[in-house]
């Protein structure tokens, strides 16, 4: 899903800044590595930056994409987020916030909104230390793959988590869920 403009032209001048700062020359490809992860809240992998950048820059390596993103990460200006196979998945969104994840297609989309007050701090993460970021990854089953089978429903949550009113797309209902799929009639 392509973002706004703005943000884009934000995030480009912002992490150009910040790597210059630190020394690093902006060559082109770095820069068209930059554009790449930055103009996109899909959450992309390596390879699909690369893909990306290719199509721009046909003399771009992996090794360039893979130093490039590890500057970024190195800078606090992306951060690594894990996939539903494990590959690292790049987020330029350096805001906090919340994921969803699709374990069937891979999505794996930005939750709209600070929704830290649903959410209750589990007494054993206190005992371990002073919680100061809550991070929260919802796995599921995106609606266009519910569609696909009749079945709507995130299947599960990482952490406790007060039921969510989610309408289904795909039947058109409002439902509850709590933890578990529900399949309709
Ligand atoms: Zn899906
Ligand atoms: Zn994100």
């Amino acid at each position: 899903m392509p973002l706004g403009e703005e943000e884009v032209r934000r995030r480009v001048a912002e992490f150009s800044a910040t790597l210059r700062a630190a020394g690093f020359r902006l060559t082109h490809q770095r820069l068209e590595v930059v554009r790449e992860v930055a103009g996109t809240d899909s959450h992309p992998e390596a390879d699909q930056i690369f893909d990306g950048v290719r199509d721009r820059v046909p003399t771009i390596s992996m090794d360039t994409v893979y130093r490039t993103l590890g500057t970024l990460a190195g800078l606090g200006m992306v951060n690594r987020v894990a996939g539903a196979t494990g590959a690292a998945r790049y987020d330029a969104n350096t805001a906090g916030h919340h994921h969803f994840l699709c374990t069937r297609c891979g999505l794996l989309r930005d939750l709209e909104g600070d929704h830290t007050e649903d959410l209750r701090i589990p007494a054993a993460a206190e005992l371990l230390g002073r919680v100061s970021r809550v991070e929260m990854r919802l796995t599921g089953v995106c609606h266009a793959c519910a569609a696909s089978d009749g079945i709507c429903a995130p299947s599960e949550t990482p952490m406790a988590m007060s039921a969510t009113i989610r309408s289904c797309e795909a039947h058109g209902t409002e439902w509850v869920h709590v933890n578990e799929g529900r399949r309709h009639e």
